[in-house]
């Protein structure tokens, strides 16, 4: 896969190598199956190859490639023309594609031809002006150096429309089959039925004579239908494929007299097949294409709709963070702390553990701000919430900011004791912050920490258990500050009066 997509990226060595010799068989299939017993070329290949290695490569080593198949060109014109008049329509060839590449890249059109309007441009540029324009310089070349004594106009015409169909055909077909498709074919029982009726239907007209059999008309036009399903069902590559299978058929059975649109004079018959091949290109490739482009676009809604989703659910994410921020100190919230405490409470009743609520209020805190300023007092605020961050090891525990210099530590503990140990550590860390407080009788920054302790059982409530833990604090605070108290929780203290 890596290799095949590096043999695409540029036309290396082996491409170069492969191309004139994928031309030089092109060149060899267009006489073997597309002209007429009278010498009509109903469909010219060879110069899709040049134009589709331009088209893919985005013109790199244009002057390259085009000599490459420029000599291929000169050695299959050797066969039926003299030298000089071999090159001069060679080079007639060489002017349409780059011609035809020119007014393409102008156009701005995408060289993917996988929407409508690039294979619209494609067509107008190829097809129609840059074969016309070969077919009027071809027919100088085969009048003046060839002695051709058929008319000017049916000369270039004939040149037009061979070289056109060739574009038409062929150019979509191998740069369906050199780029990547995203289209997903998915076949279905009808699918593998109208596969099988084509067919039989093709068997049916490649066995008749004359257009005909038994009196019933059976041309390729019958196909056409077909074709509009398989461009519908099975993509862009399967139906390049099918619609050139088809028309270098149909140019096979006129050269093998099969008279596939009935008895007609030659020279009509070959613009029949020309009209039915045409019809048949822009029906079976344009329908191919829009759907192709169809599927794009439905394609890069849904990956927008994606893209969209992921951003609001990031958005989502980033809102709920920020609605359960506390803004100064980056800690959880009061709101946050709210949600958390209910959801801990069921846990802890669940699973029959203590729970304990610790709250903390930094001391003299409006002295402090009188003191050194609010701004310093904001930045205490941030110390002590990150103090208490820091002194948070195991994952169950959470600090949130209650309000104003108040804080909150819910934790779970294995007793009384332990609960008690872990307040007097966090008063003692403040304590050992050493920020500077000349007000306060201590002479640094202290906090007091009121703690309560339950194993909550059916009758507790939780704002029982909250008023235990302000009620300590309210304690520690009237016994004089940087210390802890433990609230003291019977049953039926945390029980909710009715
Ligand atoms: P106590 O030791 O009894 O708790 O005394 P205190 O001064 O700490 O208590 P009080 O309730 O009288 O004052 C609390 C002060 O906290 C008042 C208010 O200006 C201050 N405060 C509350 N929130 C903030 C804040 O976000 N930033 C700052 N700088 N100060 C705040
Ligand atoms: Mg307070
Ligand atoms: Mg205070």
């Amino acid at each position: 896969m890596i290799k095949r997509h590096k043999f695409w990226e540029r036309p290396n060595w082996l491409f170069c190598l492969l191309l004139p010799l994928f031309h030089f068989a092109s060149v060899k299939l267009t006489f073997f199956c597309a002209v007429t017993p009278e010498n009509s070329v109903v469909v010219w290949l060879p110069n899709a190859v040049l134009l589709a290695a331009l088209l893919r490569f985005r013109g790199q080593r244009a002057p390259l490639l085009a000599c490459l198949t420029f000599s291929s060109d000169v050695l299959a014109n050797l066969v039926p023309f003299p030298w000089y008049e071999a090159v001069l329509l060679s080079v007639v060839n060489l002017l349409e594609i780059f011609f035809t590449y020119y007014l393409m890249r102008r156009s701005g059109a995408s060289f993917r031809l996988q929407r409508v309007q690039d294979l619209v441009k494609f067509i107008l540029a190829g097809p129609l002006f840059g074969a016309m324009l070969a077919g009027l310089l071809a027919a100088v070349v085969l009048q003046q150096f060839g002695g051709a004594t058929t008319s000017y106009l049916t000369l270039a015409r004939v040149w037009w429309f061979g070289d056109g169909l060739g574009l038409l055909i062929y150019t979509p077909l191998l740069l369906a089959f050199t780029q990547r498709q995203h289209q997903r074919v998915r076949l279905t029982r009808w699918d593998d039925m109208a596969l099988v009726l084509t067919l039989l239907l093709a068997t049916a007209i490649l066995s008749a004579h004359g257009g005909e059999i038994d009196g019933v008309s059976v041309t390729p036009t019958l196909l056409l239908p077909a074709v509009a399903v398989i461009a519908f069902r099975f993509g862009t590559r399967l139906t390049t494929l099918f619609v050139a299978l088809i028309s270098l058929a149909t140019a096979m059975m006129m050269s093998t007299g099969l008279k596939p649109f009935g008895e007609v004079a030659a020279h009509l018959e070959v613009v029949r097949a020309q009209e039915f091949i045409l019809t048949l290109c822009i029906v079976g490739i344009g329908f191919a294409v829009l759907l192709s482009e169809l599927q794009a676009r439905e394609r890069e809604l849904e990956s927008r709709v994606r893209d969209r989703t992921r951003e609001l659910e990031q958005s989502n994410d980033r809102l709920a963070a920020i609605s359960a921020t506390d803004g100064l100190t980056g800690i959880a919230n009061r709101r946050r702390f709210d949600e958390t405490l209910a959801t801990e409470w069921s846990r802890a009743r669940r699973g029959k553990q203590a729970l304990m609520l610790a709250m903390l209020d930094v001391d003299l805190f409006k002295q402090y701000n009188d003191h050194y300023g609010h701004q310093a007092g904001d930045d205490v605020l941030r110390a002590v919430a990150c103090e208490l961050t820091a002194r948070i090891r195991r994952s169950g525990d959470f600090v949130a900011r209650y309000g104003g210099e108040e804080f909150a530590l819910i934790a779970q503990a294995g007793s009384e004791e332990q609960a008690l140990a872990t307040a007097s550590n966090i008063c003692r860390a403040i304590e050992a912050m050493k920020t500077p407080h000349l007000t306060s009788p201590v002479g640094v920054l202290t906090v007091s920490v009121g703690v309560a302790m339950v194993v909550p059982g059916e009758h507790d409530s939780v704002v029982a258990f909250l008023k235990a833990a302000d009620a300590a604090l309210y304690r520690a605070k009237q016994l004089g500050r940087n210390r802890v108290e433990v609230a003291d929780i019977e049953r039926r203290a945390t029980q909710q009066s009715a």
